[in-house]
């Protein structure tokens, strides 16, 4: 099980991640700062798309924790 940890004083609002995992990300209305829907997302897909969010995130505001490493 991965968890999604979300650094909202480093997030700079420019919404990739809801672009990316629409299902575990989306933005505060106020501050357009990130809210995680989903922190702890069940299936293989939704990991997926939080994994990518995670690398594309341009503010890198947003880490994986219980990540086991990957060969
Ligand atoms: S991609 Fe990063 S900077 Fe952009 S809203 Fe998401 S967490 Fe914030």
């Amino acid at each position: 099980m991965i968890r999604i940890l979300a650094d909202r004083d480093a997030c700079i609002s420019a919404g990739m991640c809801v672009l990316t995992a629409p299902e575990v990300f989306d933005q505060d209305d106020a501050d357009g700062r990130v809210v995680v829907t989903a922190p702890a997302p069940a299936t293989e897909e939704l990991q997926r798309a939080a994994r990518e969010a995670v690398g594309l995130c341009p503010a890198r505001a947003l880490s994986l924790d219980g990540e086991t490493a990957r060969t």
